[in-house]
């Protein structure tokens, strides 16, 4: 059992993404008053996140994809892509403490302490790919999270076990050609993206480390335990990473607005459960978790609450 320690600072709440968007501050100041109100709080230690070096984010993103990103912020304009990922002048050191979030995970996880760790930021970071802001994220913050940890701790294997029902093509393509990044994707299939089909394994020497696990919609925990237990766990037991990343998004939650799954907060429980067994054995870090989607408030606030509740008795 090691300690957990909850991640959040409140200028994440100052990236506005105007009237009538899903991914807005309500969801992480709704989130913490729940969390606030139960007896987890005072369990957990707290820290407050820096932001993220430049030179961190240019380990997995191009400089001149960062230097866009920020000209287009500093000069006021409110759409980084053709989408919906949207932005204000402070979306920048939003989207920079959510990547510094995840590397204070790191420094907690792989230092003395090994410490389990949950980070409550946004904007989320899953879609962002090496030169490209998508599916309002800016920063993938568990690439930048990865590549800290194997540079400055010298982990050798990381896992990035992604759960948000979205595929998270960024994550994906950073680590796409990368054995040393183990990159689980289970998600709804056919959605946005698009991306993400089972055949989808990674190439060249990343030849096997993506694995990706399509799940129709309406699924429910059968679906996903069945994923988990024929697909995930086996990919984990024979990678045997040092260090677990979970990219944690919680819209595959029965009452999301922007998915059709089945999940009740509990399977989150479930989930966390599965991925710390199966890792158990190969892990010399605490475990990072790493807030991704979730976009009806009720059901993020208490699937967070469980996910959180076996993370601190893993
Ligand atoms: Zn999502």
């Amino acid at each position: 059992m090691s300690r957990l320690t909850f991640l959040y600072h409140p200028d994440v709440l100052l990236h506005d993404t105007g009237a009538g968007h899903p991914e807005r501050r309500l969801r992480v100041e709704t989130l913490v008053a729940h969390l606030m109100s139960t007896d987890l709080w005072s369990a957990m230690d707290h820290r407050r996140p820096e932001e993220a070096p430049l030179e961190a984010m240019t380990a997995v993103h191009t400089s001149p994809y960062l230097e866009t990103v920020e000209r287009t912020i500093a000069n006021g304009e409110t759409l980084l892509d053709d989408g919906d990922t949207r932005v204000c002048p402070a979306s920048w050191r939003a989207a920079r403490l959510a990547a510094g979030a995840a590397m204070l995970g790191i420094d907690l996880a792989c230092g003395g302490e090994r410490a389990h760790v949950f980070s409550a930021m946004r904007p989320p970071g899953h879609h962002a790919e090496s030169s490209r802001a998508m599916g309002f994220c800016i920063v993938n913050h568990v690439a930048v999270a990865a590549r800290h940890a194997q540079r400055r701790y010298g982990i050798g294997r990381v896992a990035i076990v992604d759960w948000d029902v979205h595929h998270g093509n960024g994550t994906e393509e950073i680590f796409w050609r990368d054995p040393s990044v183990l990159y689980v994707s289970l998600h709804q299939y056919p959605l946005w993206p698009g991306t993400g089909a089972a055949s989808d394994a990674g190439d060249g020497d990343g030849r096997g480390t993506t694995v990706n696990c399509p799940l129709p919609p309406g699924s429910g925990e059968q679906a996903y335990e069945r994923a988990f237990r024929e697909r995930v766990v086996p990919a984990l037991t024979s990678f045997g990473p040092e260090l677990l990343i979970i990219s944690a998004g919680f819209d595959a939650h029965r009452d999301d607005p922007l998915a059709n799954m089945d999940l009740r907060a509990e399977s989150f429980g479930r989930f966390t459960q599965m991925v710390g067994e199966a890792t158990s054995r190969s892990l010399s870090a605490g475990i990072v978790s790493v807030l991704e989607g979730g976009y009806d408030l009720r059901a993020l606030s208490s699937s967070v609450e469980v996910h959180l509740r076996e993370l601190s008795a893993a």
